[in-house]
């Protein structure tokens, strides 16, 4: 069986275990936002739809939404997003259901899940909001140095991340295991203590959380409210296959006029930029959705695209290249009385480019699925292990059901874990086939350049110095401390990938760091500066067509990115009106 068809059984078995579950849970009532434009099914579109935009923008995720409403509040702007409303979805809205949302493989999911050909089990947004809808809340401004890199004006970044902020984030009320990092990260020197800050600088902090004291999630979607409703149409369940560009004979470049898309029930549709010089379609559908849709649309090396029969209307071998995520590894600290759930709250931020979290937690209420630990639970993949080559449908069976069972004694505890800035290594994303709604094959190369491992190595050793610390001896089962090997042992079975495991696991930090690798789903890349885009994020070779997500990045910002994500949507929504005001004016 080839291996893309056994990720989908494995996939769709998993499904069925899951129908016999409760697949939310959480309370009414959900926020109602005053101002909100009305979210359409794409399917009310009106078919041969005269009417024109100035921005037609794909991708109503964590860029798109700021970017949207700002454009918004001048011109005439459509919002097309393949997934639903977030609003009445408890999955997205409540904290206690984060690992229920992320393990829904259902078609109209917020989620969809992806193994990478590494073989590290992922996943995508696919609802407006995108992945503020379905992350782990954390909020965290990217450093100075980041923002200098990438060449962005500091007084307007710093005019942005405020715009965001007092909408939708908030301080979190810290949770007991989010605390005990904070101590045990002091006492292991990664100090100072700069309390509760958005700001990137070394030592231990608490940040921000788009979670409020509820543990009810704001998201990108409710930035929309910022906009002029008037402005702006959204369309839900329209997934967009391909920009149609004119590619008349006598024009320098091809240029973007338009997109095609489908409804909720496979229609299709098609929606038109007006004649203005300056419309533009704007792709905002993530580091996957975005170099995955300049490939459907004839945008990337041209063999790629003739293997598919895809009309080349640019060759530029970039697209897709360069796609990263910055690896995770985690430690299993057994407890002795279950820590409430707490997904991020507390980062230490190390000289060495290593960034400590940590994740707690069962689901608190007696509808939810046992045995979840927050960002690591196994529900969503996180946790056991099959090795490629064991691979049948019998052992996906026997794990997915596993997986549904672990008793709740076995992870009874929480998790340490730790990510590398950057990373180095790098990889490529190449379509599979021409169908939009699949994903395309994603390659990482975890650990590939040795910087990244070395991190990696550091980041562990760190953690071996918090578990030393009074404050962790003080929670393991006999108030004795937990030695580093034993922990080491449990985390190698805690782990979920389906990279094969070695017997020197424990032994060589290295390949402990190689074998245990998850994510913290932080991928970016695919269309870097330089390569794909301008740095004002045009695509290169043609005109009218722009990117702003997280596809333009080549290193995460931050210790996580969605603050400078968010943070980037309404930079560069400011950013555009003024250059267009600018340039009415004649200046
Ligand atoms: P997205 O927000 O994914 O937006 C892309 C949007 O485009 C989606 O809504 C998608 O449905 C839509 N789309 C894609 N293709 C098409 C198409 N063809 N047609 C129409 N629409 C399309 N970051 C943090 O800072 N803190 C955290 O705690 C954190 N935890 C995370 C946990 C999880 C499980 C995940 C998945 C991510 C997490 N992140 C976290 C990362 C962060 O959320 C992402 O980096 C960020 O949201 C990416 O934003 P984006 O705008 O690039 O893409």
């Amino acid at each position: 069986m080839a291996s893309s068809s056994r990720a989908v059984l494995f996939f769709e078995l998993l499904a069925c275990l899951l129908c016999l579950l409760e697949l939310s849970q959480g309370k009414e009532p959900f926020f109602t936002l005053k101002n909100l434009p009305p979210l359409q099914k794409a399917s009310s579109y009106p078919a041969g739809c005269a009417t024109t935009y100035d921005y037609i923008i794909v991708g109503g995720g964590t860029a798109g939404c700021p970017l949207a409403a700002t454009l918004s509040l001048r011109y005439k702007v459509l919002l097309l997003e393949r997934g639903g409303s977030p609003y009445g979805n408890r999955n997205v809205s409540y904290m206690e259901n984060f690992h229920i949302g992320l393990m829904n493989m259902a078609p109209d999911s917020s989620s969809q899940a992806f193994i990478s050909t590494d073989g590290v089990i992922n996943a995508r947004a696919r609802v407006l909001g995108g992945g503020t809808c379905i992350n782990a809340g954390f909020y965290s401004r990217a450093s100075s140095s980041f923002i200098q890199e990438v060449g962005w004006d500091e007084d307007l970044v710093n005019k942005s991340f405020p715009w965001v902020e007092e909408k939708i984030v908030q301080w979190p009320k810290i949770a007991p295991w989010q605390a005990a990092l904070r101590d045990g990260l002091l006492q292991a020197g990664v100090a100072p203590f700069n309390g509760y800050t958005y700001d990137h600088v070394s030592g231990t902090k608490v940040g921000g959380t788009i979670f409020d004291e509820t543990g009810y999630r704001h998201t990108a979607a409710d930035l929309l409210a910022a906009g002029d409703p008037n402005n702006l149409r959204v369309l839900l369940h329209a997934s967009v296959h391909k920009i149609v560009f004119d590619s008349r004979q006598g024009r320098l470049k091809a240029r973007a006029i338009g997109v095609q898309f489908t409804d909720e029930n496979g229609r299709h549709h098609q929606a038109f930029l007006n004649s203005n010089k300056d419309s533009e379609i704007i792709v905002s559908a993530g580091a996957i959705g975005t170099p995955q849709l300049l490939l459907l649309s004839g945008i990337g090396p041209k063999n790629d695209l003739k293997n598919h029969n895809i009309p080349v209307v640019l060759h530029n071998k970039y697209v897709g290249k360069g796609m990263a995520d910055n690896p995770m590894n985690s430690i299993f600290i057994p407890t002795r009385s279950p820590p409430r759930q707490s997904l991020i709250e507390t980062v230490g931020i190390t000289e060495e480019g290593v960034f400590i979290e940590a994740s707690s937690g069962f689901g608190q209420s007696s509808e939810s699925v046992h045995c979840h630990h927050g960002i690591m639970s196994a529900e969503i993949g996180q946790l056991s292990t099959i090795p490629p080559k064991q691979r049948t449908l019998e052992a996906a069976q026997k794990y997915a059901h596993n997986k549904l069972n672990l008793p709740k004694e076995v992870f009874h505890g929480g998790f340490i874990l730790e990510k590398i800035d950057g990373p180095l290594s790098t990889g490529h994303l190449v379509l599979t086939d021409t169908d939009v709604q699949n994903n395309p094959a994603v390659t990482f190369n975890y650990f590939r350049h040795p910087q990244d491992l070395n991190r990696c190595v550091y980041g562990i050793k760190t953690i071996e110095r918090i578990l030393k610390t009074n404050r962790f001896s003080e929670l393991s089962a006999d108030g004795a401390g937990l030695s580093m090997e034993r922990v080491l042992n449990m985390s190698v079975k805690a782990n979920v990938n389906l990279i094969p495991k070695h017997t020197n696991d424990t032994e060589s930090l290295e390949q402990f760091c190689k074998d245990t690798v998850i994510t913290i789903w932080h991928y970016h890349g695919g269309c870097h500066v330089g390569k794909v885009v301008d740095q004002h994020y045009r695509v290169l070779g043609v005109s009218g067509l722009r990117v702003v997500d997280g596809s333009i990045f080549s290193r995460s910002p931050g210790t996580n990115p969605q603050a400078t994500v968010l943070m980037m949507g309404r930079y560069m929504g400011v950013k555009i009106l003024r250059e267009r005001l600018g340039r009415a004016a004649g200046v």
